[in-house]
């Protein structure tokens, strides 16, 4: 991957490796960090100041740029900017300041940023495909710049995150989501490519606004939804047949059924059920271990059965299988309570993906309620309901455990359960607390206790660059339980001791190095890689990482 866009030594004025072109294509520009030497050999002098400056003080320049604005959404757009004249100083931004970058290039900031995608639209990134384009989709995807796709984020923009419809204003997910593919796993920029399929909107809102930038007609439906999708599918295969592609928040109604439909037929993963799910599950084998509490003792309770908590059941089910339960057995142990009550097989309102874990029990509704009558020992709140896990809900889960696991996953931090130091304080410091938007470190009673946030991001890049290095025809459970292990692994005694169920976040590359190892040897293990196996699969991984560092033209 080391020569992608190394320039040739052609001269002339149309040259595109030469003077102002290489200034304007963000994957060569190095800006002011171009040697004297380059600047002489293709054609700068001139076009730049004279100051040779370095990456480090390009880097420092970036930071008092972003500190010096009002706020997160100008941060967001500054970030963008840079992205779209150099990318690897970018990146070079992101990856060695993450835990600042991260809520900027995505959430929460990118909610914000989504909503107004419009008003503060610049230049396109990624593509747009839309409804209208039906017949035409290859071609489309080979107006794409670069040839080598890799791994494909694709939304209709139908739910982001907590915001509901977007449509095309969605965009900002795939962008963002892929960065952090590069930054948190090294996938080359080059290979990557955002998408929105563009079928409409709902949003009344967006169909009336002059700056709206998608089609301006309700969604499309049934069978010409599904005929679109398809046809993208099939685009995908022909057009970059080595490509991953992963489904992001499209609407439940939808995502399951696609899910469904394409695992077996093209290397594709939904994150908002599988990624999530792989967090969760890692985060309570993490979990079990401060409590010392065993996973087939354990009784989940889980508030909210969607895409989220209807993937962490799947996931945790298999975990509890290869505790050598039946599959029966471990369904029992997790019960779901959603907007209409606990889900139980009496119940003839259940969408189909909460049917298969309907249990036997009396129809019940009520949080405290269901406390008190399955005792779980886990209780994981996907919901986006905030304030759900109440003073009485945290008290009755401290009465029935010694250290009761809960996690209030909902996102963005406004919609959280509760909040990491409600979750200590009413548990009288008790809780095992994780969520899914970060929060501050908590004192109590003399203790400093560290909450974990279950990001998505310690899972996602990681199982990416898996699937590309074995180029896997398909992705599997297995896989993502995997990653779940590889995931709850990485969390040392020292993250335990301050009650982090997590890494932390700087570490995020080297867990992602060692997902994409073990998820790579299951593709092989099982027949589904197309690549061949290298002899030293861990060192392969690493070399194959894209560093942002910049490349020498010239000697
Ligand atoms: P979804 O819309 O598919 O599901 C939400 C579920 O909550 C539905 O089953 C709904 O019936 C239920 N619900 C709504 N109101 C309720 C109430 N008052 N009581 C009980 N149940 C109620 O959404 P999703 O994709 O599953 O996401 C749910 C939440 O999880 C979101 O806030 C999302 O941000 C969060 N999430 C977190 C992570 C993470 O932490 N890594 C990852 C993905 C999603």
């Amino acid at each position: 991957m080391t020569d992608v866009g190394r320039p040739s030594k052609r001269a002339g004025k149309a040259d595109p490796h030469r003077g102002v072109k290489v200034l304007h294509d963000p994957v060569r520009n190095k800006g002011t960090a171009f040697t004297e030497a380059e600047r002489e050999a293709l054609g700068l002098r001139g076009l730049l100041p004279p100051a040779v400056l370095t990456q480090d003080v390009q880097v420092d320049r970036v930071l008092q740029d972003l500190h010096r604005k009002n706020n997160d959404l100008e941060r967001y757009m500054a970030l963008s900017a840079l992205q779209d004249r150099n990318e690897v100083l970018f990146y070079r931004v992101l990856v060695d300041h993450l835990e600042e970058m991260m809520p900027l290039v995505y959430t929460p900031t990118v909610g914000e940023a989504c909503q107004e995608y419009g008003a503060i639209f610049r230049r396109p990134r990624g593509l747009f495909i839309s409804a209208e384009d039906r017949g035409r989709i290859a071609e489309l995807l080979g107006h794409w710049p670069h040839a080598d796709v890799r791994i494909i984020v694709v939304t209709d923009g139908e739910r982001i995150l907590g915001l509901g419809d977007l449509g095309a204003y969605g965009m900002g997910i795939p962008v963002g989501k892929l960065s952090l593919y590069t930054g948190c796993a090294g996938i080359h920029p080059t290979h990557c490519l955002p998408i929105t399929l563009d079928v409409g909107t709902n949003n009344e809102a967006l169909l009336g606004d002059p700056l709206y930038i998608g089609l301006r007609h309700r969604r499309i439906t049934g069978q010409a939804y599904e005929d679109l999708v398809q046809e993208f599918f099939d685009a995908v295969e022909q057009t970059f047949p080595r490509a991953v592609i992963q489904l992001e928040d499209f609407a439940t109604r939808n995502a399951f059924g696609l899910l469904e439909h394409y695992r077996d037929r093209a290397c594709t993963f939904d994150d908002d059920i599988q990624g999530t799910a792989a967090v969760a599950v890692a985060g309570i084998y993490s979990a079990l271990r401060i409590t010392k509490g065993s996973l087939r003792d354990g009784r989940f309770l889980f508030l909210g059965a969607g895409e989220a908590g209807i993937g962490i059941g799947h996931l945790l089910v298999a975990a509890l299988e290869n505790e050598g339960m039946s599959e029966s057995e471990a369904k029992e142990r997790c019960w779901f309570l959603d907007s209409k009550g606990l889900v139980v097989r009496s119940r003839t309102d259940l969408a189909p993906h909460k049917v298969p874990f309907a249990l036997d029990h009396a129809p019940l509704t009520g949080l405290v309620n269901a406390i008190d009558a399955l005792e779980p020992t886990a209780l994981i709140g996907v919901s986006g309901v905030a304030g759900s896990f109440g003073q009485d809900v945290v008290e009755r889960m401290a009465e029935h455990n010694e250290r009761p696991i809960i996690f209030a996953l909902s996102n963005p931090t406004s919609q959280s359960e509760c909040t990491a130091e409600q979750a200590y304080r009413w548990s009288g410091g008790r809780a095992v607390f994780a969520s899914g938007s970060p929060f501050d470190p908590v004192e109590f009673e003399g203790r400093r206790f560290v909450p974990g946030q279950g990001n998505n991001v310690y899972i996602f890049p990681g199982v990416g660059l898996g699937l590309i290095e074995s180029q896997a025809r398909h992705v599997t459970d297995e896989m993502f339980f995997a990653a779940a292990r590889v995931l709850a692994n990485e969390v040392t005694e020292d993250d335990l001791a301050l009650g982090r169920v997590f890494p932390p976040l700087t570490r995020v590359r080297e867990v992602s190095a060692a997902i994409a190892a073990e998820v790579a040897r299951i593709a092989w293990r099982r027949g589904l890689a197309r690549a061949e196996e290298p002899d030293d699969l861990e060192a392969t991984i690493l070399a194959a990482m894209f560093e942002p560092t910049y490349t020498r033209y010239v000697d």
